[in-house]
């Protein structure tokens, strides 16, 4: 576990309360990490997508494609994101 704190839009909050989204240009967040888990820290953009594409050839096209990663709080991905899922590409199939 770790006590590093980050800021998101002002307000600083434990990491361990945070996770990274990654989003498409389109506007749709299709994946997200935790940015603590056990042993495993995501600090960073680049950490977080080092962490879901291990191959550099993916994060490249990725990148080219123009997916980015943002850190979100848990608190704001349950309240807000976890049921928008946009554009038909990337709607979340009904469970
Ligand atoms: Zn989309």
């Amino acid at each position: 576990m770790t006590d590093l704190m980050v800021k998101i839009g002002g307000v600083t909050v434990p990491l361990k309360d945070c996770a990274w989204s990654m989003w498409a240009k389109c506007g749709c967040m299709v994946a997200i990490s935790l940015a603590v888990s056990g042993d495993r820290i995501l600090a960073t953009e680049e950490q977080a997508h080092k962490n879901h594409s291990p191959r550099k050839r993916d994060r490249d096209r990725e990148i080219r494609n123009g997916y980015r990663w943002v850190l979100i709080t848990m608190a704001r991905y349950r309240s807000e994101i976890a049921a928008q899922w946009e554009c038909k590409q990337h709607r979340k199939p009904a469970a």
